[in-house]
């Protein structure tokens, strides 16, 4: 094993961890389903779709539905395992990497990657600044092309179009 994989198993083995210590204050059980999906979670770094989750774990955990997939995962947002991103795609990715970081997502293949949080600017919102609405936390999406696409030349051509 190498130090990256090391690095994963230990990240993978503190989510679980984690999900542990929260299902029991929460008085949620501790189902096979639930340690499936967070492990598998946890070891990618590709901002899975639960589609995604669903169609790597089915094949091992017998009954799982894809309702379920996305139920689970709802329940691990909500108790801060993990987080949900916004994309421009309709459909959410997940990301249990939960540190203050954003994303950067592809238009053509839909591939969504980390980028460093002090890449970009902190924001700081007053309350009156958004009809008084009350800011957490703030995350950005950006988007574009990944190196892979843009030396695809149909796509950059289909997608730069101005
Ligand atoms: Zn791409
Ligand atoms: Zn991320």
């Amino acid at each position: 094993m190498n130090e990256k994989q090391h690095d994963r198993q230990e990240f993978i083995s503190s989510k679980l961890k984690l999900m542990e210590d929260r299902c029991r204050k929460s008085r949620l059980s501790l189902t096979s389903q639930r340690r499936a999906i967070l492990e598998n979670l946890s070891s990618r770094t590709d901002h899975p779709t639960a589609d995604h989750i669903y169609a790597s774990i089915q094949d091992r955990m017998t009954g799982v539905s894809r309702t379920t997939v996305y139920r689970v995962l709802e329940t691990f947002v909500q108790l801060r395992i993990a987080q949900k991103i916004s994309s421009p795609e309709a459909k959410a990715r997940f990301d249990a990497d939960t540190s203050r970081h954003h994303h950067a997502s592809c238009l053509s293949c839909e591939k969504v990657i980390d980028i460093d949080a002090t890449l970009l600017p902190d924001v700081h919102l007053k309350k009156n600044d958004i009809d008084g609405f009350e800011v957490f936390d703030s995350s950005f999406v950006v988007v574009g092309l990944c190196k892979e696409c843009l030396s695809t030349d149909g796509v950059a051509r289909t997608f730069k179009y101005n």
